[in-house]
């Protein structure tokens, strides 16, 4: 495996499948699936997961709501996810754990560097909630912070393209995806990978990124065996 230890980002948006908003429990189980078959492989496995399914503060900002208000919504929104995807890892026979970065103790752990790091030695999966558990962050943000803390070998995002393109290919038909890509090309070429937080501090920590499709069977354990199917962004 290229990769021991993995910060898997999955954003909320993917759990919906070909619903307009929530859980799908097909796509749910799927992922659960191609998680398990790196977990299988001793592959040790982090997941931060978003929650734009049910709720983001900005939307709720623009609707008048506070936005503090609204971003605190959001981060239980990925903890509402983040209970649905370890219960469809453990219906799979993985063990899990879920931390969140805001206490609720009836349902989650609370985050703590050292006691995640020993879960993945354990071979348990841990999933990250509440985001950063501060408002005015993404879940990406969490992501690369998290996979700074645990020093992870790569965030891997899994989202519905490929990889990351000249433009955006859902618009463009002409837009070609790069295999590889440095920081500062992404910033030159003015491309979007995360928001400048997130990227920022993953430049700055010199953690890799690779953007692939998650929806393809098969394509996490590719990625950690090595094949390049999506796009790298490292150096
Ligand atoms: N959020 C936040 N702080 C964090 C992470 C998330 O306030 O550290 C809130 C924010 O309102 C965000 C929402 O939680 O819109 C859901 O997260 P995100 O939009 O990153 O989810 P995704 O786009 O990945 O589904």
């Amino acid at each position: 495996m290229k990769y021991k230890r993995i910060l898997l980002k999955l954003s909320g948006e993917a759990l919906m499948g070909d619903r307009a908003y929530g859980i799908d429990p097909a796509r749910l189980a799927e992922y659960a699936e191609d998680i398990k078959l790196i977990h299988d492989q001793g592959v040790e496995i982090a997941i931060v997961i978003g929650g734009g399914n049910i709720f983001r503060g900005v939307a709720g900002a623009s609707n008048g709501m506070d936005r503090v208000q609204g971003d605190y919504m959001g981060m239980l929104a990925t903890v509402i996810n983040g209970m649905a995807l370890q219960g469809a890892l453990e219906d799979k026979g993985m063990l899990t754990r879920l931390q969140t970065a805001l206490k609720i103790e009836a349902i989650a752990e609370p985050y703590i560097k050292r006691r995640a790091v020993r879960h993945l030695e354990k071979n348990r999966i841990v999933i990250f909630g509440a985001g950063t558990g501060n408002p005015y962050f993404t879940t990406d943000t969490a992501a690369v912070l998290r996979g700074v803390e645990i020093h992870a070998d790569v965030i891997l995002k899994g989202t519905r393209v490929d990889g990351i393109y000249t433009a955006d290919p859902e618009k463009d038909p002409s837009a070609t995806k790069y295999e590889t890509l440095t920081f500062s090309e992404v910033i030159s070429k003015n491309l979007n990978v995360m928001d400048s937080t997130a990227f920022t501090l993953s430049q700055e920590n010199a953690l890799p990124i690779v953007v692939f499709d998650m929806n393809k069977k098969g394509n996490l354990l590719k990625i950690c065996q090595g094949e390049n199917i999506g796009t790298t962004v490292q150096g």
